[in-house]
């Protein structure tokens, strides 16, 4: 029976996800649900297997469209997998490049895989934009499967071994006849899972599994001028390949991804490399000129800043330099100040009277209003100006 809560609801993700963040949401789910690592719990290889079939659905951009417009009913025309009655190694290997290639497809010919490699694994981490201009470090805790050091991974009781499958006569494949005899197929033993071997005295540890979470640690260095979404990859700390391929996980270890989540600041606005930053100023500062000093995002960074007489509220200024470095190039981007005139909104009676006199010589110029305003408000969403 297919799952009827919301695809976007199952991977938790907004209906507005990008193919990257969809693909990280399932990557999470999956690592997640996986049934290795929640044995004896049902209700995770049921939403392992909802992950699937939601990430199907949302990873294909015309299937999601569909499901946009018209739900589940109109994807009926085009069913996809029925992910229920797959076992979990085979949807893996539908996902193969989600998790770093850990499962190249099932095994034919008889041989192992001529490489195993394990999976990748994600982690998160929250940066200030103050830690994006300096870089930063950061503990990050994961956990991930590791091989069992009591069995050495092959899942048996120290001081016995595996015994060969009978079923398969330890070839790890079975023949089947499919469609009434008229072809044969060659799938991998359900006996042992393609092992060619089966555990006959169960490790007390793992329980067979020849793997076994373990909490880690590592200290990761985020570099300066990363962007949100963006992700670190630390070669070889995910997990050992999969017993069923590798028993011994003598194989490559994954990749583990820490993914950089960059904080919104109260008072910059970043885009791209540049920051945008609104300066409160008081009328004489415009109408005279003045030197004002302008914040930057850098520990005690301040930038002095020539306002010119006759400065209008809403003029940018670049302040070059001031701004986020590059990933790579390390050089940084501009702060852009956006004149922002405070109108005071009390004047005592000697203000007051001041500026009744100036009234009496005011007039407005004409040329001064509404266009140019309008050109500069267009200017700064479209980020030139
Ligand atoms: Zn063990
Ligand atoms: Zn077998």
């Amino acid at each position: 029976m297919p799952t009827t809560r919301c695809y976007y609801e199952i991977l938790n993700v907004e209906r507005t996800a990008s193919g990257d963040e969809i693909k990280r949401a399932y990557r999470r789910m999956a690592m997640k649900y996986h049934p290795d690592r929640n044995p004896d719990d049902p209700s995770a290889e049921t939403a392992f297997k909802e992950a699937a079939e939601a990430y199907e659905v949302l990873s294909d951009e015309e299937r999601r469209r569909t499901y946009d417009q018209f739900g589940r009913d109109g994807l009926r025309s085009r069913p996809g997998h029925d992910f229920r009655s797959m076992n979990p190694e085979d949807i893996f290997s539908m996902f193969d490049d989600i998790f770093g290639g850990a499962f190249g497809g099932r095994r034919s010919g008889g041989g192992r895989r001529a490489r195993t490699r394990g999976f990748d694994l994600e982690t998160e981490v929250e940066l200030s934009m103050e830690e994006v201009l300096t870089g930063a470090t950061r503990e990050v805790a994961f956990t991930r499967l590791d091989v069992c050091e009591t069995c050495g991974g092959n899942g048996a009781k120290p001081g016995t071994e595996p015994a060969r499958c009978t079923r398969c006569e330890g070839s790890g494949q079975v023949t089947q006849a499919g469609l009434g005899g008229m072809f044969r197929m060659v799938t991998a033993c359900p006996d042992c899972q393609g092992r060619g071997s089966v555990v006959v005295d169960r490790c007390g540890d793992c329980k067979a599994a020849g793997r076994i979470p373990v909490d880690r640690r590592i200290e990761v260095k985020i570099p300066a001028g990363i962007h949100d979404g963006q992700a670190v990859r630390i070669a070889g700390e995910g997990e050992p390949p999969p017993q069923e391929s590798d028993p011994a996980g003598s194989g490559d270890r994954g990749d583990l991804h820490v993914v950089t989540r960059v904080s919104q600041h109260d008072q910059f606005e970043r885009d791209g490399n540049h920051l945008l930053l609104v300066l409160p100023t008081v009328f004489t500062q415009l109408a005279l000129g003045s030197t004002v000093e302008v914040p930057g995002i850098g520990e005690g960074e301040v930038h002095s800043l020539e306002l010119p007489a006759g400065t209008q509220h809403g003029a940018l200024f670049r302040i070059s330099g001031g701004g986020l470095p590059d990933l790579r190039t390390n050089s940084r981007g501009d702060l852009v100040a956006i004149i922002h005139l405070v109108v005071p909104r009390k004047l005592d009676a000697e203000q007051r009277e001041l500026l009744e006199q100036y009234a009496e010589t005011e007039s407005l110029d004409m040329d001064e209003s509404s266009p140019s305003l309008w050109n500069r408000i267009k200017d700064a969403v479209t980020g030139r100006g």
